[in-house]
């Protein structure tokens, strides 16, 4: 997948720390047209996806798989895929994304191999292959190696239901504004009690749907409820 060649994924792939195969479910048709949709049964515009193709590129990577991987259709009709779900895809050896066109694909095929459903959000998209690549990028960042620092030790937006605080870099001053004195001090405690203030703060005007899931202080959460009322 080009999209997935360059840059940090890429150079994961080429350390050998993930590797991601595509493979086209045309190469799979049962007509020498190699054409893998048809006519929805019942009437209506659109095409959909033959269930014989992709039965047969599932098995084609099945065959190979070291266990029997789980299988991923991407769907807006499927659960929201977040940070949680990324950290539990990252646990897996193998994952198949199997990926929609036209009007998607036949109902028996993916009752058949189907293992979990995911959207990347509420919209519709021509077809699932950027989905499968958001997801892979979100996914491979959390395996050990391909990042520099180790993710899981770094605090980043959703762990804990919290935003990530605001973040600066040199120089110290930039069209008249200043780095916030406290990151300058070197005092490490008080920095963290600043980011983690930011955070709340932030996550209270940007995305208060998450506070409620944030586990918080009694003091924590008069700071997030004054930022919620400023943004009303
Ligand atoms: N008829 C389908 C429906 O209404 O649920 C939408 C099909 S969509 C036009 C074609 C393909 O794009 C889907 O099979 C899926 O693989 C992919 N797709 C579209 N939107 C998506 C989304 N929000 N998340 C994940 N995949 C999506």
């Amino acid at each position: 997948m080009d999209g997935l060649s360059t840059s940090i994924i890429g150079r994961a792939q080429d350390k050998g720390l993930l590797s991601v195969e595509a493979i086209n479910i045309r190469d799979f048709a049962e007509n020498k047209h190699n054409r893998v949709d048809d006519y929805t049964y019942g009437g209506g515009a659109g095409m959909l996806m033959q269930a014989g193709p992709v039965y047969g590129a599932y098995q084609s990577v099945v065959e190979k798989a070291q266990s029997k991987p789980r299988v991923i259709y991407l769907s807006p009709q499927g659960q929201t895929f977040s940070q949680s779900m990324a950290e539990e895809f990252a646990k897996e050896q193998e994952l198949i994304f199997l990926c929609g066109h036209y009007e998607g694909i036949d109902e028996r095929v993916l009752e058949e191999i189907v293992t979990d459903y995911v959207s990347i959000g509420d919209y519709v998209l021509t077809g699932g292959e950027l989905p499968a690549m958001v997801m892979i990028d979100a996914i491979s960042r959390l395996i050990p190696g391909v990042l520099h620092n180790d993710v899981s030790a770094e605090f980043e937006s959703f762990q804990d239901n919290l935003l990530e605080y605001p973040q600066y870099t040199r120089p110290e001053e930039w069209h008249g504004k200043k780095v916030p004195e406290i990151l300058l001090s070197g005092h490490h405690a008080n920095v963290e009690k600043w980011r983690r203030e930011q955070s709340i703060i932030r996550t209270a005007q940007r995305r208060p749907d998450l506070l409620e899931k944030a586990e918080l202080s009694e003091k924590e959460k008069e700071l997030a409820k004054k930022h919620l009322q400023n943004t009303k």
